[in-house]
Formats: structure tokens, sequence, C-alpha cells
């Protein structure tokens, strides 16, 4: 007998392929709910995995083994996926507008599309500075200067990274690693490079413990990278006559380099500020402890994008990936008219940090160590996680969807 499919009564619809919407994925796919027809909007398909960013960019792991594949978790989730950019929301009459495809209608809207770095009051820094996010864009503009020092091997390289914090920290030893082996296998020296960090405060990674911030000092020294720290990047100009980008540091301070990094703290994309939805004095959304929206119900969000106002936490993956089973199970909670559950995130977390030739550091809350076997625990974790998305229960899989949405229905 035919099996007939239930009428779709309900519409959720996830913005952005984040660490949140990847777990969400998984976990309905799990169990979908006849009626409910779920959309994702991403403007990637492969969204990268923040742990593994700094490995990759050093050359440790694979493009695929860096990314998580959304394709087949729509599938798997059933999920209408929607290749475009979220340009704006409108909460009233319930519809994403989109680059390219006509508005999307939802009934239940979930925002993940993470943060970019802070840049706007700098000058030069949009212009000459390659932006840790969007990351497709660092990762292309990386492999471009890869194949540039690769062509001309005896040219000196000169880089910087803008910002000190983990993610910055972790870049720059990445970059170092991947150049120092390059450099090596051209059978060229490490003297050729010169990296400098630039780093408003005073001490590195500013929210790790002080153990955790001296050893990463200590840790790029002994790498010979030039630190510029309590120096704020001012301002970064192109110099026309060797296209060199000229940074100048609020100490005076002015290198010349090819290559600049920007790393520095989130800030809110812009898209979302005229949404109504409720804000942040920062821009971002401000939710309640349910990941709701404070302005609507039926509007939820996670990771960067959003902060929970009772429990703000630092924009890292790692509250963006806690929030993936408590925003899941909120989700079909309202679609099913059920009461929802407050979720408390933790205060204290286990960072793994890479250090570099096999190593890493591990802290948490006032403790810390540097091992190689925090290395290959981070590894085997980071491993585990993204093995979640390849080894779906395939058996349970829907035929795929096409890449384009279907009509929506008037809301
Ligand atoms: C170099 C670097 C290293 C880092 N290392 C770590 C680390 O080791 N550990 C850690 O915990 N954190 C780390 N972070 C921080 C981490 O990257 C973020 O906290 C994390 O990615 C946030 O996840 P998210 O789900 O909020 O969004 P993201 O991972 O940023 O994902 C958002 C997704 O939404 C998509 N998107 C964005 N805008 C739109 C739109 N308008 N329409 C449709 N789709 C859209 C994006 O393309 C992306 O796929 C690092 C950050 C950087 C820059």
């Amino acid at each position: 007998m035919m099996q007939t499919q239930p009428p779709i009564s309900t519409d959720v619809v996830l913005v952005g392929g984040g660490h949140t919407h990847a777990l969400v994925l998984r976990r309905w796919g799990m169990a979908p709910i006849p009626g409910v027809r779920l959309t994702l909007i991403t403007d990637l398909v492969d969204t990268p995995y923040s742990g593994m960013l700094p490995s990759y960019v050093a050359g440790r792991y694979s493009f695929d083994e860096a990314h998580i594949d959304l394709r087949p978790l729509a599938r798997f989730a059933q999920c209408r996926l929607v290749v475009d950019q979220a340009v704006g929301v409108d909460p009233d009459r319930q519809r994403v507008q989109c680059a390219h495809h006509p508005a999307i209608a939802y009934d239940v809207l979930s925002i993940d599309t993470g943060s970019t770095p802070a840049t706007v009051a700098v000058p030069g820094a949009a212009d000459y500075a390659i932006a840790a996010k969007p990351v497709p864009t660092l990762l292309r503009q990386w492999q471009e200067f890869l194949a540039e020092v690769e062509a001309h091997p005896q040219r000196p390289i000169a880089l910087a990274v803008v910002g000190g914090g983990v993610g910055g920290v972790e870049l720059t030893i990445g970059l170092h690693e991947r150049l120092v082996n390059l450099l090596a296998d051209l059978g060229q020296p490490s003297s050729n490079l010169t990296l400098h960090l630039f780093h408003r405060g005073p001490e590195l990674a500013a929210e790790r413990n002080r153990w955790t911030r001296r050893r990463l000092e200590q840790v790029l020294r002994s790498r010979g990278i030039q630190l510029h720290l309590s120096d704020a990047v001012e301002a970064i100009s192109l110099d026309d006559a060797t296209g060199q980008r000229l940074v100048r540091g609020a100490s005076g301070v002015q290198v010349e380099c090819d290559r600049v990094f920007w790393v520095t703290s989130a800030s809110a994309p812009d898209w979302l500020q005229d949404s109504g939805l409720s804000l942040t004095a920062q821009g971002f959304i401000a939710l309640g402890d349910t990941l709701q929206t404070l302005s609507h119900p039926n509007v939820f969000a996670a990771g960067d994008v959003a902060t929970m106002v009772h429990h703000p936490r630092p924009k890292a993956g790692v509250f963006a990936v806690r929030q993936g089973p408590p925003l899941t199970d909120n989700l079909r909670r309202y679609v099913q008219g059920q009461p929802l559950q407050p979720f408390r995130p933790q205060k204290q977390f286990l960072t793994l940090i890479e250090t570099g030739d096999g190593k890493a550091i591990a802290s948490r809350g006032p403790f810390a160590l540097e091992t190689s076997l925090a290395h290959c625990w981070k590894d085997r974790i980071d491993r585990k996680f993204m093995a979640r998305f390849r080894d779906l229960p395939v058996g349970q899989m829907a035929a795929p969807h096409p890449l384009t949405p279907s009509p929506i229905r008037p809301s």
C-alpha cells in the first residue's frame, strides 16, 4: 500500500548552518515530526568546524575532515536545503528575505549564522585585512598565498595577525607551522618568515587562566613570532608601489606585510539590526533561557549570533555545540505545543588549545597543562564530533530534496 505524506502544518526554518544547527539536523533526523517541514537556509554547504580550523590551516587536516557537509545531513533530516544568504527577517509577516530566492515563510524560525570580527572602527581593515569570517574567504586567500610562496620560494614572507584571543593565537600558530613546513619543503630557511601578532591587551587569551596566558606567550616567542602586546592596530593601508600592507599600531610601530589576518572579537552581523528582533546593546540577538528571542516566542537563536541575557558566555564554538540538544528539544516542544525547558550553559568548560608540534594545552578553570596527550585527546574529540555528521544511520535517510525551495505556502 502506498504511504501518503501528512499535509504540512508547520514550517520550521533554520537560518545558517552553524554548529548548533548541524546538531539540530542530526537530532531532528532521528525522529522527524509528521506534518512539520524543516528548511535550512545556508550560504555554504560545507560549514567549517571551528575546533579544527587552525589545524586545517596548519595542514594537519584535509578540507573534508574539517568541514561538515550539510547536504547529507539535510537529507537525513528530511530538510529542504536552500543555498542562499538570508538578508533580512520580517517577524511580523514571518518571512526570511534571501539574496536570490523569494522570501521564505516560517511558523517557527531559528537563527545560527555566527558572528564577524569587528573591523568597523579601524581605517583600512575592511579593505586590506583578511577577516577570519566568512571562513571560506579566509581559506581561499590563504591557499592563494601559499601558491604565491611556492611560485616565489626565495621571497621573504611577512604576515600579521590582529587579535590575540584564543582564535587569533591558534591561527597564528597554524599559519606559522604551515609556512615553516612549506619553506623546508622548498629548501628555504624559516628565517625567511616574519610573523607579527598584534593584540590590544597586555596578555594573550585574556579569558584563559594565568598559566595558559603565560604559556601561550612563551610558545609564540619561542617560534620567533613578533608579539605586539598592548598595541591595538589603528590603521592598515596599502603601499601602491609594492602592494604591501602597512599595519600601524597604537604604539607608533609600523610593519610591512604581505597579508594581514583579522581575528578580533566577535561582532554582530548587520542584517539583523533592523529586524525588530530583541537585540543586546552590542547588536546580538537577545535570548531568554529557552533560547527564544525576548521579542518573538516563535523565533529562536543560538551560537555566536545570540546572547543568553541571563547566562552570557564567550563567543566560542563550544557553547554553540552545547546549545544543539536544548535547541532541538525546545523547537520540537514548541511545534507540539508543549512547555519549553530552560537551558543553563556551563560556566567553566574544558579548552584544548593547539600549540603546534603535536602538543596542546588542556585548561579548565584555574587548571592547565600542556602535553602531547592533550593534542591526541583534542584530535580524538574533534574527529569523534565530526564522525557524527558522516556516520548517519543512512538506512533512515529520505530521498534527496532539490536545492531550490519548493513553493512557499502563505503564512
Ligand atoms: C581562527 C578561529 C579559531 C577558532 N577556534 C575555536 C576553537 O578552537 N574552539 C572554539 O570553541 N571556538 C573557536 N573559534 C570560535 C568559533 O569559530 C565560533 O564561536 C563558532 O564558529 C560559532 O559557531 P556558530 O554556530 O555560532 O556559527 P558559525 O560556525 O560561524 O556558522 C555560521 C554559519 O552560518 C552561515 N551564515 C552566516 N550568515 C548567513 C546568512 N546571512 N545566511 C545564511 N547563512 C549564513 C555561515 O556561512 C556558517 O556556515 C574560533 C574562531 C576563529 C576565527
